[in-house]
């Protein structure tokens, strides 16, 4: 994993002349309104013009696929997707940069300090929807390869630039189209770098998640009034009971884990639906929620058998029916190794071009990278961010971009 370090120091130096151009791209990027046919907009298309403009014009990239999902909600009839890839001194791999053009709307206006869709730069931030979540991954990518064709100098592998649509609301028409039907595109050997979410060090390398497991009791017993308890059969102390007893799935899946954070598996109660209007009844029903994030080293019918064990338990002692759904589950997928050679490889750059401790990580579930994981590559979701994104005033920082855009091309670098 040797590198030249003039060439490195060239590369960072010219970046480190991209500030405005940084400023350019997002301009014209949150100008259009790239939102899902969900969130009642026309969809990726004309930013992913942009994005391919940009590439041919600015980059001359020669060498750009194109996997467009059919979609015949919006006007173009297609969710685009986009594979750009600069040409490296071998082809054993590639150094995939993957990151999204979907937006989420901007919400209540009047929280926004300016329009939403056209940017603000103050203080070396650029205020703007999208302009982190994720045109941060889509500039610092295109400015990597910028440095690269503007130094004339080749990665060491390919790199891969991808630009996906639908991360927004699903992914079926984004990388999960592209999986299913185009899992050609990657190898095992390709590094596959998701830069959309992280922490203000940039320290945190995500390679794992939990399984997420939601469910929904219904317990059902008989409402009376306040007063004569023994006519009915109070719902809310059944659930009350069931709650205390669920504590035991803390003892029974107690795997630590310390890639998470927190370290071990969770079993919350959250929410509860509102039972009865009135002080002076004794509900009749009492409906509320489970969320559990679970280690991928359980199985989740595991948990699921266990939770049916408890709840009958406590169905005979309150003499309650307790109906048991499961709003949300997602197993989770295999983690990507801590020493697999996409994490070492970013954990070596991101120490060296930010000067900071980095650390491979799990976390509580839902990233796209268990697309990949899924499909058996190995990917890891990393940037610099204040996590300002689906918020009013949302923001990136300049910097960010630009030390991001370092941070890949070290990788790209690497022998
Ligand atoms: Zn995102």
């Amino acid at each position: 994993m040797d590198i030249d370090k003039t060439i490195l120091k060239n590369l960072c130096n010219r970046i480190d002349t991209y500030g405005e151009e940084a400023i350019k791209i997002e301009k014209a990027l949150t100008a259009i309104q790239a939102l899902s046919p969900e969130n009642g907009g026309v969809g990726e298309s004309e930013k992913a013009e942009f994005i391919q403009k940009y590439l041919t014009e600015e980059l001359g990239c020669k060498t750009i696929e194109h996997y467009n999902a059919p979609d015949d909600r919006v006007p173009s009839g297609v969710r685009p997707n986009i594979a750009a890839r600069l040409k490296g001194k071998n082809v054993e791999k590639t150094i995939w940069i993957m990151s999204h053009m979907d937006v989420v709307p901007p919400g209540d206006l009047s929280k926004w300090t300016n329009d939403p869709w056209t940017i603000r730069v103050e203080d070396g931030k650029i205020f703007g929807r999208g302009t982190e979540d994720n045109q941060q991954g889509i500039v610092s990518s295109l400015l990597t390869a910028k440095a690269f064709v503007e130094e004339n100098h080749l990665p060491e592998y390919d790199l891969g630039l991808l630009f996906v649509s639908d991360e927004e609301t699903g992914n079926g028409y984004g990388i999960e189209y592209i999986l299913k039907n185009h899992s050609d595109l990657f190898t095992n050997e390709d590094f596959i770098i998701i830069p959309d979410s992280g922490n203000e060090a940039g320290t945190i390398v995500e390679v794992a998640e939990k399984g997420i497991l939601w469910i929904r009791f219904e317990v059902i017993g008989k409402q009376t009034h306040g007063s004569t308890p023994e006519l009915g059969i109070n719902a809310a102390r059944a659930s009350a009971h069931l709650v205390t007893s669920l504590d035991q799935l803390y003892d029974k899946f107690n795997v630590n884990d310390p890639v998470f954070d927190p370290p071990i598996s969770t079993f919350e109660p959250t929410q509860k639906e509102a039972n009865v209007p009135n002080v002076n009844t004794i509900p009749g029903q009492d409906i509320f929620y489970y969320d559990c994030r679970i280690l991928p080293s359980y199985d989740l019918s595991e948990v699921k058998s266990f939770v049916q064990q408890v709840t009958r338990e406590i169905e005979t002692k309150q003499k309650v029916e307790i109906k048991i759904s499961y709003p949300q589950e997602f197993a989770a997928a295999p983690p990507t190794p801590t020493d697999a050679p996409v994490v070492i490889s970013l954990l070596k750059a991101i120490s060296e071009i930010k000067n900071v401790k980095p650390k491979a990580m799990g976390i509580g579930g839902g990233t796209v990278a268990a697309f990949f994981r899924e499909a058996n590559f190995n990917a890891v979701v990393w940037a610099t961010q204040d996590e300002t994104l689906h918020g009013p005033d949302e923001y990136v920082k300049i910097d960010n971009i630009l030390d991001d855009a370092k941070v890949f091309a070290h990788v790209a670098l690497q022998k």
